[in-house]
């Protein structure tokens, strides 16, 4: 990589995950960085500060697009890496996903895993699923072995503790002395005017920015997916990776974070109602976790909560490159949709060559959508 960005000036719109990503990045290699946020410096509005933060592309395949898969394959050694690179402390774990289901749903079980074998064989990167017996299963995750006497392991996959990791995001700027706006709604249309300005606004806005892309593109509709989760104290249980549940009507998560908390997730809801969980998911989420293990009955309720998911029409997805005469370059990066931490360093490093060289072989190599706006035509564009 050149040393472009060091003579760049960059606002960021939008500091959920993506946006502190590009921010830290890009200060690091020495840019004038500057940050506006529509909330507080708490993520408060931003799915990013909801999300179970699951790394786990063989689970996911089961639901999503090869190149998905691919940008998280990519994406898992690069979090260490990113990790490491900050002064506070993240919880990252790559200890594997565990699979469970309840006798009476063994041929879902049985589609699933067949499913996840063709996808290992489509993608040679993925690590194949391990069928678990009831010994098997007991030496690995012994606090599910009374319940259960079957499951799927399907090891490399991993997750981070997403509050954590926004907070050590927003240690790294102050250290490097980034002007962050809080509480400050920008418009990257009018940012990129401004005289004297930036080289490059960088539109991190997720679903704030749905009228942008409306205007950018009529098929390119930005939309919301509702997801409820809930947090829980359960020193009872001990659980140490996380677990997904195979059923019919109520398919849960169950992410263990430090100190004896789990976030149990998610709905998945085509709407943008921003309201409080409602009392039927509740009660979905808290009995299936229940019938996972007995333990969660005595677990402390610490918060249910509401955001929704940036998703694109195709649910991909993809970077976005305006360039006009006399105003700053225009990037937009959004569609992350429920895979945003499993899949953002990724993308992070495809903005990061497309901002210092014009285009992306990463983006190519992973079937990153990249698109030119404008007149111009991006090499990238894939
Ligand atoms: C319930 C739930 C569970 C999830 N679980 C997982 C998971 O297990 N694994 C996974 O990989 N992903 C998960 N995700 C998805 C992940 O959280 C998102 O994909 C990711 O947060 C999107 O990142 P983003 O930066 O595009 O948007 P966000 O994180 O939403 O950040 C956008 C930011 O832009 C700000 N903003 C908006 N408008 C303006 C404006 N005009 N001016 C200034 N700032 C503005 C917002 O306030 C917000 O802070 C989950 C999401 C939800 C809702």
């Amino acid at each position: 990589m050149s040393h472009a960005f060091s003579n760049g000036k960059y606002a960021i719109v939008g500091a959920g995950l993506m946006g502190r990503l590009l921010a830290v990045a890009l200060a690091k290699r020495g840019a004038q960085v500057e940050l506006f946020e529509k909330g507080g410096s708490d993520a408060n509005l931003a799915a990013a500060r909801i999300a179970a933060a699951m790394l786990a592309p063989l689970a996911e395949s089961a639901i999503t697009e090869d190149n998905v898969v691919r940008m998280g394959v990519h994406s898992l050694p690069r979090w260490k890496q990113l990790i490491d690179e900050l002064a506070k402390p993240v919880y990252f774990q790559q200890n594997g996903t565990l699979i469970l289901w309840h006798r009476q749903d063994t041929s879902d079980a049985e589609r699933f895993a067949s499913h996840l074998a063709r996808n290992c064989d489509h993608n040679l990167a993925l690590s194949k699923p391990i069928h678990l017996d009831s010994q098997s299963l007991a030496e690995i995750e012994p606090s599910v072995a009374e319940r259960f006497t079957q499951g799927l392991y399907l090891p490399n996959e991993g997750q981070l503790d997403n509050r954590q990791l926004l907070e050590a995001l927003l240690v790294e700027l102050t250290l490097m002395k980034v002007p962050c706006h809080w509480n400050q709604t920008a418009d990257p249309e009018q940012l990129r005017t401004q005289k004297n300005g930036y080289d490059w606004v960088i539109d991190c806005r997720g679903l704030g920015a749905k009228a942008s892309w409306e205007h950018a593109s009529s098929d390119k509709d930005l939309r919301g997916v509702r997801g409820e989760v809930i947090r829980l104290y359960a020193p009872e249980v001990k659980l140490r990776r996380p677990t997904r549940l195979i059923h019919p009507r109520y398919p849960i998560y169950i992410a263990p974070k430090e100190d004896d908390v789990y976030v149990v997730g998610a709905t998945e809801i085509e709407s943008e109602d921003l309201s409080p969980m409602s009392v039927r998911s509740a009660l979905e989420l808290l009995s299936a976790v229940y019938t996972v293990h007995s333990g969660f009955a005595e677990a402390r309720i610490l918060e249910m909560a509401t955001q929704c998911r940036p998703t694109l029409k195709d649910n991909l997805p993809e970077i976005s490159v305006d360039r006009k005469p006399n105003q700053a370059g225009l990037m937009m990066i959004n569609g992350l949709y429920r895979h945003g931490f499993m899949i953002s360093p990724a993308i992070l490093d495809c903005a990061l060559e497309i901002l210092d060289a014009g285009a992306s072989s990463t983006a190519i190599d992973l079937g990153l959508q990249v698109t030119a706006s404008s007149n111009e035509e991006l090499s990238t564009c894939a």
